[in-house]
């Protein structure tokens, strides 16, 4: 068993039958990094949720996500990803017009679940 913070909760995943449930809410979100959070939730992708009220439900990426590697920022927009790369590679900084299209800077307003 280990425990997984995504967003604002801290799940307990139990990785030999994949299934992971609720543990508590996480207070040192905000601490948490964008990168690390979606690494988080990749590793809980397929995995199943045991819900309060007795049901399940199948955790999925919500969709195919393009990265900028020189940031690590995640992009559903493939083309906003490229010219997150490109700006990254040349600046070394990111750029806010650039990132806040990011899934990343979607979670940190809350938008994410
Ligand atoms: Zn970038």
């Amino acid at each position: 068993m280990r425990e997984v913070a995504v967003d604002k909760a801290i799940y307990l995943v139990d990785d030999s039958n994949r299934t992971y449930s609720f543990l508590r809410r996480n207070p040192n979100w905000s601490k948490l990094s964008p990168s690390q959070n979606t690494k988080n939730k990749q590793s809980l992708n397929g995995y199943i949720r045991h819900l309060r009220g007795g049901g399940t439900k199948v955790f999925k990426l919500s969709k195919n996500l393009y990265r900028c590697p020189e940031c690590g920022l995640h992009y559903e927009n493939e083309e906003i990803a490229k010219q997150c790369e490109a700006w990254c590679s040349e600046h070394k900084s990111c750029n806010l017009e650039i990132t806040r299209f990011s899934v990343e800077a979607a979670s940190d307003q809350g938008l994410s679940q």
